[in-house]
């Protein structure tokens, strides 16, 4: 490593968004030779923001994600980094069986589209409606959301278009409260699945792309058994996680920063204010004020995130503050295998909106990795809320278990009590991309340039998913060594406030 002054980094919140650009930083600045001291800044006194794995008992409970896919390599990577593989746990086989509450009864998802034609999960007319898909013209101005704002529509409307609305209403909107906790007609296409975007740009509908993706991966497949190349997870992937929980991910991060003498992990700090000067950024948390730093990385969700910046101009403020979030209650059950008739053997299920039920879903956590619960026992993870019904959040965490349980007690076979129950709360739990959102982002990225040295990262941007914040995470800390890089020592002063 060279002698050069380090040039010194912060970056604002520890959850895995945060970890994961410190920990790339300090890999980006030893590939490129380049010297740094980097500080991350956790306002609670444990990192992980919402990745946190609750131990009650031989209970084992995740605070937040229950996972990740292996569609997107970005979280495989840093595992890989970790030296965690050996801590990976697949989701088992039976994951691939899912189930939707229609007209109050489970209903297993086909799989193949013949099987969905066999199935009665949408009367024929529908059906009918979904196969004229292949007709459909592709929407003009397609993948132009960034540019235009007027160019984006949401997941509803993309849904009636192409598919028609009983499909929108029974398959996407229950997966959109799944993912998001949000409603299908009020969240961005283009931001929340960019990829259904893609689809219809390349292949001029889903239909087509599913018959085209198909014969690809067929393709692959026989190269494979010719031992010419490798398949990869496909589009939907597998979800992982570790034999410890998505804490694992957390634990190994802050490990290796913890060896690393270039950084610093501060928790319990609040941060309150970022403040820009003619020798770099100064960060004020509720003790002291840091720095000063050549950068700073804002890797809070953006309600925090407007706090600290909101300061600095009236269009950031703007910006930040329109990126809302969905509260959601995830509502853990534990019983005895006896206690429930129904086998259990699938991911869990959702429940369409149209059902007006409270319950937004309920994964069978014991049937998807193994190692959550003592033996004999099954765990239950069950959500409600969402934007669309935030009032269910006023209950207490008694009135939310006697809640989810009367709505599930019949669709399972439950008999009596469950052995454990825990309310984890989420006043804001997932951010909810409005339809715009991708072309606020371009702006607001705009608004964070007259800023040199400032960059944004985390789930309230680019992605919601465990992938998406360590996807990005990536290339931010490239983008913050490209921005140090070249530097004689320090980085270009930010424009300066009144001290
Ligand atoms: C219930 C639930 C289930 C989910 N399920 C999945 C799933 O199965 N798969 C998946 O891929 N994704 C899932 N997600 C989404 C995913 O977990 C999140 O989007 C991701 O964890 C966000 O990471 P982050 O680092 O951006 O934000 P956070 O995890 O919110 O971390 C932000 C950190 O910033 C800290 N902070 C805030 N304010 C300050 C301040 N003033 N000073 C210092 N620090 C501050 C916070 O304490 C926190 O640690 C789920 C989310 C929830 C809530």
């Amino acid at each position: 490593m060279s002698e050069r002054n380090p040039t010194s980094v912060a970056v604002i919140g520890g959850g895995i968004a945060g970890l994961a650009t410190s920990l790339n930083l300090l890999d980006e600045a030893n590939r490129r030779d380049h010297p740094i001291q980097v500080t991350t800044f956790e306002k609670d006194n444990e990192p992980g923001g919402n990745l946190r794995t609750l131990r009650l008992d031989e209970w084992q409970l995740e605070w937040g994600p229950n996972g990740f896919l292996d569609n997107e390599p970005a979280t495989l990577r840093l595992v890989k980094r970790l030296d965690l593989n050996d801590q990976l746990q697949r989701s088992s086989d039976a994951t691939r069986r899912r189930f939707l509450l229609v007209g109050g009864r489970l209903r297993e998802i086909p799989t193949s589209p013949w099987a969905f034609l066999k199935s009665d999960l949408l009367p024929t007319g529908a059906k009918l409606r979904m196969a004229g898909e292949l007709f459909i013209p592709q929407r003009k101005n397609l993948g132009r959301a960034a540019e235009d704002a007027t160019h984006d529509e949401t997941i509803a409307q993309f849904g009636n278009r192409r598919l028609g609305r009983a499909f929108t209403r029974i398959m996407l909107d229950p997966m959109v409260k799944g993912i998001f906790g949000g409603e299908a007609h009020k969240l961005s296409l283009a931001a929340a699945f960019p990829r259904m975007v893609e689809l219809e740009k390349e292949y001029g509908g889903l239909f087509k792309a599913m018959f085209a993706l198909g014969r690809e991966k067929k393709k692959r497949r026989e190269k494979k058994k010719q031992g010419k190349g490798r398949t990869d997870a496909g589009p939907t992937g597998t979800l992982h996680s570790f034999d410890g929980g998505m804490a694992a991910l957390i634990d190994a991060i802050e490990a290796a920063l913890a060896i690393d003498d270039r950084a610093e992990l501060i928790t319990g700090s609040d941060v309150q204010r970022i403040r820009p000067h003619a020798v770099g950024w100064f960060i004020s948390d509720k003790e002291r004020e840091h720095g000063p730093f050549d950068a700073v990385i804002e890797a809070t969700p953006a309600h925090a995130a407007v706090q600290h910046l909101g300061h600095l101009s009236p269009d950031l403020q703007l910006k930040l503050a329109a990126i809302p979030f969905a509260p959601m209650a995830v509502i853990a059950l534990g019983f005895d295998r006896t206690a429930i008739t129904h086998d259990l053997d699938g991911f869990g299920l959702l429940v369409p909106g149209c059902e007006k039920r409270e319950l937004l879903g309920s994964l069978w956590t014991s049937s998807i990795f193994q190692g959550r619960t003592p033996t004999g026992k099954v765990l239950l993870r069950c959500m409600a809320g969402g934007s669309g019904n935030p009032g269910v959040m006023d209950l207490d965490d008694e009135g939310l278990v006697t809640l989810v349980l009367a709505e599930l007690r019949s669709l399972l076979g439950i008999k009596g009590s469950p052995e454990m129950a825990r309310v984890i709360r989420h006043q804001r739990a997932i951010a909810q991309y409005l339809p715009g959102h991708l072309a606020r982002l371009r702006s607001l990225e705009r608004s964070i340039s007259d800023f040199p040295g400032l960059f944004l990262t985390g789930s309230s941007y680019r992605g919601i998913s465990v992938n998406s914040c360590v996807k990005e995470a990536e290339a931010t800390a490239g983008n913050v060594l490209d921005h140090l890089v070249g530097k004689t020592g320090r980085a270009a002063p930010p424009p300066t406030e009144a001290v």
